[in-house]
């Protein structure tokens, strides 16, 4: 079946054709590393993410880059308010992104590039534009010049003079045109800053993804993808900037962009105030169920935020593992039932979910009505197993279906997530006090005592294992 997705930059669905056959070159902008990121950023990632694995699960070997921006005004800002250099102050929130992508169960990227470790390559490309006209120096600061790029404003679908007459742009009587934008920055005092043509400074905010998607992926990949905000003006402006460099070649096929998580229907943003970092979600939800429940909207629908959503999506995601569960129940009974008609409808329930799957998915990555066909299936197999608590092999090919189904959009459903990240360090305080009674009790040669705790312990599906090096516990799969 073919895969059609939906194109910013045409602004229609298209039928999707590779740069080359089984493979997909993917850019996505990703964090700007100053805190914990927010649902809203955690929905871009996940909604990506999902795209990635259907990719992957269509065949094709995908190479996805998601880079950091970890030098930038916000990032300067909030190392005077944490009383942190700059620089360290990114690194530390590249490292906690990476503990919430896990809870969300994103896979890494196959490269994540980080900004500061791609000045030299920046360098270069302004320097290019500078040889073509298309950059321009004023004291120390660089600037593009977007009348001399005649697509500028082709992504978003406006006109120069539109935007001249409705944009707030500062006056700056040093650009040559109102909407030039920056290129490279002179250094102000206490910033971080490197060496370059045109003396200490940082670069723009857009080149550092123009040097980086070429880099890894080169011209003309794929996909490029990120939050509707990014269409204008920081995807126009790569384009503007990348296309410029390349002399016309085209940057990128597919342009991608997830609609907003609203609260209230206003953009969730920091900006704003009106967020919720992932981090605080985890406390109260499994990452599993905010992953869920973010894809459970088509990705260009705007999705709003609240615990009522959040539960609800808790409910339905249990409904899908419960049904694994009791499907894994009935597979681990002794006897099997090979009732024909049940399974030929099991059989038929699985293919038709598949096929409902890959229908939704194949129409610009419906995960919501793909969720459909996941409960469907879920149903059909509950009906089985109260009427034939046995296994079948139509059974086990519907369950595994049911699972694969779900891994394809991240969500493991034999495994729920009753113990969630947050929570393990707790468990292993916990494991280490039984432990260490247990010792006790063989200490005082009260084997009885060692022994029930252990049995106790297995029961609850905890395995505790004597070895030289003293005992050890690990969960019973
Ligand atoms: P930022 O860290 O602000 O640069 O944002 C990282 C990514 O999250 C960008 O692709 C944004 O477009 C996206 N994003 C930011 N806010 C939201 C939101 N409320 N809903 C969906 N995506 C968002
Ligand atoms: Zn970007």
């Amino acid at each position: 079946m073919s895969l059609k997705l939906y194109n910013t930059m045409t602004r229609q669905k298209e039928q999707f054709q590779p740069r080359e056959s089984k493979k997909v070159a993917m850019y996505v902008c990703g964090p700007t590393t100053y805190n914990y990121f927010h649902a809203g950023n955690g929905r871009m990632f996940v909604v990506f993410d999902m795209i990635r694995r259907y990719l992957m699960y269509k065949g094709y070997e995908v190479r996805y880059v998601q880079n950091f921006t970890d030098v930038d005004d916000k990032i300067i800002q909030r190392g005077n308010v944490e009383g942190m250099e700059p620089l360290a102050l990114g690194q530390k929130y590249i490292e906690e992104y990476f503990k919430d992508a896990l809870a969300l169960n994103l896979l890494p990227a196959t490269v994540h590039p980080k900004a500061t470790e791609h000045i030299p390559e920046m360098i270069e490309i302004i320097q290019g534009l500078i040889n073509t006209g298309l950059g321009y120096e004023v004291e120390g600061d660089v600037y593009f010049a977007v009348d001399h790029f005649p697509d500028y404003g082709k992504l978003s679908g406006r006109t120069l003079e539109d935007m001249k007459a409705g944009a707030r742009v500062e006056v700056d009587e040093r650009k040559h045109y109102p909407m030039d934008f920056a290129l490279w920055k002179k250094a102000k005092p206490g910033e971080p800053a490197w060496e370059s043509p045109w003396g200490l400074g940082r670069p723009g905010w857009h080149i550092e993804c123009t040097a980086m998607s070429l880099k890894y992926l080169g011209a003309g990949f794929d996909i490029h993808g990120g939050g509707e905000d990014l269409a204008f003006p920081h995807h126009e402006n790569e384009i503007a900037q990348t296309e410029g460099y390349l002399k016309g070649q085209t940057f990128a096929r597919y342009w991608m962009h997830n609609a907003f998580l609203t609260i209230n229907q206003e953009k969730m943003s920091k900006s704003l105030g009106n967020f919720f970092t992932v981090r605080e979600l985890l406390v109260n939800y499994p990452g599993e169920v905010i992953r869920f429940y973010l894809l459970g909207t088509h990705y260009r629908s705007p999705l709003d935020f609240n615990d009522q959503n959040l539960v609800m999506a808790q409910k339905g995601l249990e409904r899908l593992q419960t049904s694994v569960r009791l499907a894994q129940e009935a597979i681990e009974r002794v006897g099997s039932l090979n009732n024909e008609q049940s399974q030929a409808e099991l059989l038929k329930a699985a293919s038709d979910a598949r096929e409902a799957f890959e229908k939704a998915m194949d129409d610009d990555f419906n995960s919501a009505l793909a969720y459909a066909a996941l409960f469907e299936l879920a149903k059909t197999m509950n009906g089985y197993v109260q009427e034939h608590p046995a296994s079948s092999e139509g059974l086990v090919q519907a369950q595994k279906t049911l699972i694969e189904l779900g891994e394809v959009l991240g969500l493991d459903l034999l495994h729920p997530a009753n113990i969630q990240v947050e929570n393990e360090e707790m468990m292993t305080q916990i494991m280490d006090a039984v432990l260490q009674i247990r010792s006790r009790s063989r200490q005082k040669k009260d084997w009885e005592m060692a022994d029930f705790i252990r049995d106790v312990m297995k029961e609850k599906g905890i395995l505790i294992e004597d070895t030289p090096q003293g005992a050890r516990w690990q969960i019973k799969k």
